[in-house]
């Protein structure tokens, strides 16, 4: 079933009665070649990529709930390459072009929208800061232009400019950053790795990772045991639990990260907007909500639901730097678990167990990831070589030390990430 205009004339015009389901509801076969564990958008990539670009198909998703139930549905949908440090910087660079072309490709709306992104500062240190981030990206082959005051106040007449505290002094525009439709990603990679072959198997937990002589075998699910020569982690926020499977400790911590929608507005807000003094960043959706986020709960939890401190902090950041937002009735809130990995970069990588590999570590931003993420873990698992922009994601950097990727130069502290 292809989409295009043509296809939604016809339906429109017949009943819409000729759609049929986008993907298959097969029962688990015994052994397959790989099986991926985890059904996000990282999970759903990955067999998408290693059937298109690889051509192996015999593959298998199992997703212990619905496809799209983990954070891949439950992000706030900003998607932008204006990371800082090489190994980083091309990665995401690398992303944002796959997500430039891939509604083509998937024959699928995503809905991305390169509607901007701009990052506030407040101070002159934060100001040399983000100059410095702006020149990185233009070396890397993105685009970043810096805004004075006036500048910013051009494009968000109605931030607080001289709030006491925090007067705005200008912000860094991302021209190709933006956001997309969350549940759609998952939907379309669901369909296009459907349509090459592979078997996507819902309401199929697992609960065991078979390994002999140091040799993956295959899987323990609850709906049965199955045999795979490649077994792919991608389970992000269960990551620690999956691993422990393998006899593996990652060096991941599981953090709760809200997220708030108000009630539909007129369109008020263009941009995606981030507060450079608190964490705090917002977009408005195509049905008129205001979506925003802050900070992640500072406590480990595999709890997808939040607290309420978390809670008045983003409302308090909000009211700090645009206070119309207060006259907006927020509808709902939820939280999604966040690998948080040590240095705030990601892991990619092989694991001491043939045949078994690990991709996690995405910390608050592994969606804009899932197009890159989902091509550099299948090229991992079809050539058994890292892709030339995700060298950098190693395990042992953790053990060594060597190779460290500290985005935001703050250590292992995940407040501060
Ligand atoms: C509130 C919030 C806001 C965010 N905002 C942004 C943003 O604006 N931009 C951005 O880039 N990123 C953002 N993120 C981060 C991004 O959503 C995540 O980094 C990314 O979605 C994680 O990868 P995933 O999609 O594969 O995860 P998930 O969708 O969580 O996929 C993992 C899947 O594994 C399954 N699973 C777990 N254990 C098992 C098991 N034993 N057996 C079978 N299946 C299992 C889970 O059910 C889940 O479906 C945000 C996250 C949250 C929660």
């Amino acid at each position: 079933m292809r989409f295009s205009g043509l296809r939604i004339l016809k339906e429109g015009l017949t009943g819409n009665t000729g759609w049929g389901p986008h993907w298959r509801d097969p029962a688990p076969k015994d052994e397959y070649d790989i099986v991926i564990i985890g059904g996000g958008g990282h999970g759903l990539s990955t067999a998408y990529y290693l059937a298109r670009n690889h051509g192996i198909t015999n593959v298998a998703v199992l997703e212990k709930g619905y496809l799209g139930g983990g954070n891949v549905g439950r992000n706030t949908t900003i998607v932008r390459a204006n990371y800082f440090l090489p190994g980083n910087s091309e990665f995401y660079s690398h992303s944002l072009k796959l997500w430039e072309g891939l509604e083509a490709d998937l024959n699928y709306n995503v809905m991305h929208s390169q509607r901007g992104l701009i990052n506030l500062f407040h101070s002159d240190g934060q100001r040399d800061a983000f100059v410095r981030r702006g020149n990185a990206m233009i070396n890397q082959g993105d685009d970043a232009i810096l805004l004075d005051r006036d500048g910013v106040r051009k494009h968000l007449p109605y931030l607080d400019f001289d709030n006491v505290r925090f007067p705005v002094y200008g912000g860094l525009l991302h021209p190709r950053g933006g956001t997309a439709r969350h549940d759609a990603v998952a939907w379309g990679y669901a369909r296009g790795a459907d349509t090459r072959g592979v078997d996507l198997i819902q309401n199929c937990e697992v609960t065991g990772i078979d390994i002999e002589d140091g040799v993956v075998k295959g899987v323990q699910t609850t709906r049965g045991a199955i045999r795979a020569k490649k077994v792919g982690m991608i389970v992000a926020g269960r990551s620690g639990q999956v691993a422990a499977m393998a006899g593996m400790r990652l060096p991941i911590e599981s953090h709760v990260l809200q997220a708030f929608v108000t009630e539909g507005l007129k369109p008020c807000i263009d941009h995606v907007v981030s507060f450079g003094m608190g964490h705090f960043y917002i977009s408005q959706s195509d049905k008129g909500g205001l979506v925003f986020g802050g900070d992640i709960d500072f406590y480990a939890s595999y709890a997808a639901r939040g607290n309420l401190p978390m809670k008045e902090h983003v409302m308090e950041a909000a009211m700090t730097l645009m206070p119309m937002i207060g006259k907006a009735r927020v509808l709902r809130s939820w939280g999604g678990i966040m690998d948080m990995s040590v240095d705030g970069s990601p892991i990619i990588d092989r694991t001491h167990v043939d045949g078994l590999y690990v991709n996690c570590g995405w910390n608050y931003g592994g969606f804009k990831a899932v197009p890159a993420s989902g091509w550099c873990m299948a090229h991992l698992m079809a050539t058994d070589q890292p892709h030339e922009v995700a060298t950098g994601f190693r395990l042992d950097r953790f053990r060594t030390g060597r190779g460290i990727l500290d985005e935001e130069g703050t250590g292992s502290q995940h407040n501060l990430h």
